[in-house]
This record gives structure tokens, sequence and C-alpha cells, in this order.
């Protein structure tokens, strides 16, 4: 039976990758985003040339009403959810001695918190299926840290935890809860680093690409079928 995946963030980026990636798989892809409407329709139409079935459902993260209406309609629309990618995610860079509470709010809100909000109605879904495959974006400064990102490695290094702890919950419903942890790719997150310069640091000397992560996505929701709880880092030798 056809697979859908739900990827959030899916418009851009990293999630657009994986969309791409899951939908060349064969699934149907319910991408989601929080305001850029033309890019959002582009990945649609890009999608559909791959012979899938796509939308896209613009709503906030961190908003737990709308997260929860639209998991409803995408299941009404798709029937199943069978791949959830939690990809949406910010930055919003400061040293903690400068770092606002909007700052540091925006960020735990949409990268942890809005989390929750999409994981937790999709859960009920891929328990009552008695199967799934969840795949969180965490990043290398979940695991090390980073100075300037306090409140961003926080968040990632809470999805780590999560992960883990909804991978004991959910085993014996069958569903699988992994992360991948990227390190430097090559999107508008990125666009104002000097990537040459970045590059030196990296042992592959090269920023990641967008595709880089989203074989790693697909691999673990779709061809892991024995591997959950896992972490895994995709950064070109940077974690070493
Ligand atoms: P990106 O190019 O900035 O794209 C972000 C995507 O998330 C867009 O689709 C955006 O929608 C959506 N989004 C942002 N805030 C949202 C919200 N509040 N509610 C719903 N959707 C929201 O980012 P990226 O570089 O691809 O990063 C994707 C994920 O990978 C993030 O979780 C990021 O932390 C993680 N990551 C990235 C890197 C890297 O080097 N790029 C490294 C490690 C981890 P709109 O288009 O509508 O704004």
């Amino acid at each position: 039976m056809t697979k859908t995946a739900l990827v959030t963030g899916g418009s851009r980026g990293i999630g657009r990758a994986c969309a791409l990636e899951l939908a060349a798989a064969g699934c149907n892809v319910a991408i989601t985003y929080a305001g850029n409407d033309a890019k959002a329709q582009e990945t649609v139409a890009e999608l559909e040339k791959l012979g899938v079935k796509a939308k896209a459902y613009k709503f906030d993260v961190k908003d737990k009403e709308a997260a929860v209406a639209a998991i409803e309609e995408i299941h009404k629309e798709f029937e199943t959810i069978d791949i959830l990618v939690n990809n949406a995610g910010i930055t919003r860079d400061n040293l903690i001695i400068r770092m606002s509470d909007e700052e540091w709010e925006s960020v735990i809100n949409t990268n942890l918190t809005g989390v929750f909000n999409v994981t937790k109605p999709v859960c009920k879904i891929m328990m009552k299926q008695r199967q799934g495959a969840i795949v969180n974006m965490s990043s290398i400064v979940g695991i090390s840290g980073n100075a300037g990102q306090s409140n961003y490695s926080a968040a990632k290094a809470g999805l780590i935890g999560f992960t883990k702890s909804l991978a004991k919950e959910l085993a014996s419903r069958n569903i699988r809860v992994n992360a991948v942890a990227p390190g430097f790719i090559q999107t508008d997150m990125t666009a104002g680093l000097d990537a040459e310069a970045v590059a030196q640091h990296i042992p592959l000397k090269r920023l990641g690409q967008p595709e880089d992560i989203a074989k790693t996505v697909k691999f673990l929701a779709i061809d892991g079928t024995y591997i959950t709880a896992q972490v895994l880092g995709v950064d070109g030798g940077l974690s070493i």
C-alpha cells in the first residue's frame, strides 16, 4: 500500500529535499510550512511531477490547535500517516547575556514544543495503525553545543531525549523513532555563513547539501526497519 509521509517545514531547504526523496521512493507527501506560499506551491508541483499525491498545509507549529486541526485534515485527505519528519525549525542566535526572552522562547517553542504539538496527534494515528516511523531533525549542536546558540542547542538536545523516550514508549506499537543530527547544510538557514571558511573545518571539506540529509531520512524512515532510538550524525565528519 502507498505510504503517506508528513514533512514539517517541507517547503524549503532540508524539508523540501526530504519530501522529494520520500516521493521518489513512492510515498504520497503532505508538506507543512509557516508562511512562504510561493515556495510551498513550487515544491508541491515538483512532488506531483514524481507521480505522487502531494499537498501543502500552512500552520505555525507553535500553535497547538492549528497543528491538531491540520493533522486531522491531512489524515482525512491521505487516509494514513506512515512517516513523520519533524523538520520545521528556526535559529535566533545570540550570546546568553544578550539573548532576549523572545529569542529564547521562539526557538524553544518552534524547535521543541512545535515537535510535541505535531507528534502527539500523529502518534494517535500511528498507534491505531500499529505502524509508523518518525524522524526528528536534531543538530550536531544538540550534541556538542555551540557558543551563541544556547537556545537552539537546548531545543535540539531536547529533541534527542524526546526521540529516545518516544522510541521506548512506541516500540510495542511497531513505531520507530530516530533522529538525524546534521552538521552545516547549505540552505537559507546557513546562507549568512562563509561557506569556504566553514568547509576548512569539515573533514569532508564541503558543506552538506539538503539531499545528503534527505537520503538519511529516507533510510531511517523506510529502509531501517530494525532501527529505533538512534541519533545519526550527518556532518561530513565534523563531530569526529
Ligand atoms: P530553512 O531552509 O530555513 O527552512 C525552514 C522550514 O521550516 C521552512 O519550510 C519554513 O516554512 C518552516 N518553518 C519555520 N518555522 C516554522 C513554524 N513556526 N511553523 C511551521 N513551519 C516553520 O531551514 P533548513 O536549513 O532546511 O533546516 C531544516 C531543519 O534542519 C531545522 O529544524 C534546522 O534546525 C535543522 N538543521 C539545519 C542545519 C543547517 O545547517 N541548515 C543543521 C542542523 C539542523 P516557510 O518557508 O513558510 O518559512
